[in-house]
């Protein structure tokens, strides 16, 4: 435990942590906040979660304080994001972190008008925060000056290449004067940010708080195994039943995540999307709705999702795996947040079994396959899963065509039987459909059909012979 007040800070920076709420500092800002009040250079592994907004902010704000405040268009320091959404956090953690001291600070971003923003730059700013495209508009524009910036951040770096903004950063970089401080924060370390970081930084200090290209110890994961037709049913009946109050579900498309949200307002669950589609105040909406708990669940895809800071977020779910190995790391950095513990799960049909061996290989483990729970009525909690369950499902050319007709014949009793199917109250979930995942994989107990999730990499879930739909139907 590092106490804030060891680190080296000014008390006006000290009273607005403790006003935040924070004892102490996260291992990353006991870490970082030394190194950058020294001036040094830093290369950090950190993912959104961390603390690291206030890991960089706060020494940053106090470099900025003991200097000649910014004049005529120029800019001190500047914050490069990925994403809208995460430049209006970190603007939103300076103007925090830095009330109490006479700095002044401006956000920009694309997807709003430019002028309010032209404006506010025409007297110069202490910290701009920007994202790289509007950045460069701006200046194309000769609305800001970037010849004296003296620390430059950039957040999120392995997203900003993801994204595509390499040569704008590139472009960024030649505007900037030579001698200044470098902060390069990054969650994951391809080739591309190695190579990136050796033209960049100057004999910097490397700060690794989570093993790279790992994701945090607080957040349980675990995979599902499920047919792709089940997952929205699946879904619904999780949030419904497990009493979830705040999920965050990552879609592969911008479709997916319309989609999905509007099944699941059918459902009667409240959920928004958020997505590149959308206009900045849809989007800027739909996020506020969600921290207030107006709205329960929020669909996204990866790049609307980065740097949500969501506190203590405890769901995400993955209804699809991404495609790139770093965006489950990114993912799911959502959850488990500062110290809190969380849960993700991912909805994994058979056809992205690779992604599933991908991710596990970028992870350097296996994730944890289990059967989909089954909530008791009125319990928030998943009953355990039993023993007597077989942990695999024989292959299908194994099991007699006998056996196959006897548990198509036990099948609707299931529903009715000693476990009751769906505790949720009437409305609550979808219409004509009494166990959202099938039976194939909720109950071990009363369930002699049941099939337990494969565990291992054998075997899609549902080979049955019967299509999960009608086993609803059928009951
Ligand atoms: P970040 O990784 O910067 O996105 O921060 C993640 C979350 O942790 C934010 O909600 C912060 O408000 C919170 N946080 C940052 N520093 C601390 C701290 N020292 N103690 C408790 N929470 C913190």
């Amino acid at each position: 435990m590092t106490a804030f007040s060891t680190l080296g800070l000014i008390e006006p920076l000290q009273s607005a942590v403790r006003e935040k709420g924070y004892e102490n500092a996260t291992p990353i800002q006991a870490q970082s906040i030394p190194v950058i009040l020294a001036g040094r250079d830093i290369l950090a592994a950190a993912q959104t979660g961390t603390g690291k907004t206030a890991g960089f902010t706060l020494p940053l704000l106090q470099r900025l304080v003991e200097g000649e405040p910014a004049k005529n268009r120029s800019v001190r320091a500047l914050v490069l994001t990925p994403t809208r959404e995460l430049a209006a956090q970190v603007a939103e953690s300076v103007a925090v972190y830095g009330k109490n001291l006479p700095l002044r600070s401006a956000v920009v971003f694309g997807g709003v008008s430019i002028n309010p923003q032209m404006m506010k730059l025409r007297g110069g700013v202490d910290i701009l925060v920007a994202t790289p495209g509007r950045l460069l508009d701006l200046q194309g524009q000769r609305a800001v000056d970037l010849s004296k910036v003296e620390i430059l951040v950039l957040d999120e770096a392995d997203r900003m290449l993801d994204m595509g903004f390499i040569h704008d950063i590139k472009r960024i970089l030649k505007l900037l004067p030579q001698s200044r401080q470098n902060l390069l924060f990054s969650a994951t370390f391809s080739d591309e940010i190695r190579q990136l970081t050796k033209g960049l930084l100057h004999d910097p200090v490397s700060i690794d708080v989570a093993p790279r290209n790992t994701t945090t110890t607080l957040v349980k994961q675990t995979v599902f195994q499920v047919d792709k037709s089940d997952k929205h049913d699946i879904l619904s009946y999780m949030v419904t039943n497990g009493g979830w109050e705040q999920v965050l579900v990552f879609t592969r498309t911008k479709h997916g995540a319309n989609k999905l949200s509007q099944q699941l307002e059918r459902d009667g669950i409240t959920s928004a999307a958020i997505h590149g589609n959308k206009s900045q105040g849809a989007r800027t909406r739909a996020l506020a709705d969600f921290k207030n708990g107006a709205v329960r669940v929020l669909v996204a895809t990866d790049i609307a999702a980065r740097g949500l800071d969501i506190e203590q977020l405890p769901h995400v779910v993955n209804f699809e795996l991404p495609n790139v190995p770093e965006d489950y790391v990114h993912r799911i950095g959502r959850t488990g947040r500062a110290g809190a513990t969380g849960e993700a799960i991912s909805l994994v049909s058979p056809e992205e079994r690779k992604l599933q061996i991908d991710i596990e290989r970028l992870l350097k483990r296996k994730l944890d396959v289990q059967p989909v729970p089954y909530f008791e009525p009125g319990e928030k909690k998943p009953m355990p899963v039993l023993d007597d369950v077989p942990a695999r499902r024989p292959p299908q050319q194994q099991r007699r065509p006998q056996q196959q007709q006897q548990q198509q014949q036990r099948r609707p009793q299931q529903g009715a039987g000693a476990r009751p199917a769906n505790g949720a109250p009437a409305g609550q979930r979808p219409q004509g459909r009494s166990r959202p995942n099938g039976g194939a994989n909720t109950s071990g107990r009363s369930s002699p059909a049941r099939t337990s999730a494969p565990r291992g990499d054998e075997q899609p879930m549902s080979n049955d012979n019967v299509d999960p739909r009608q086993r609803f139907r059928s009951r």
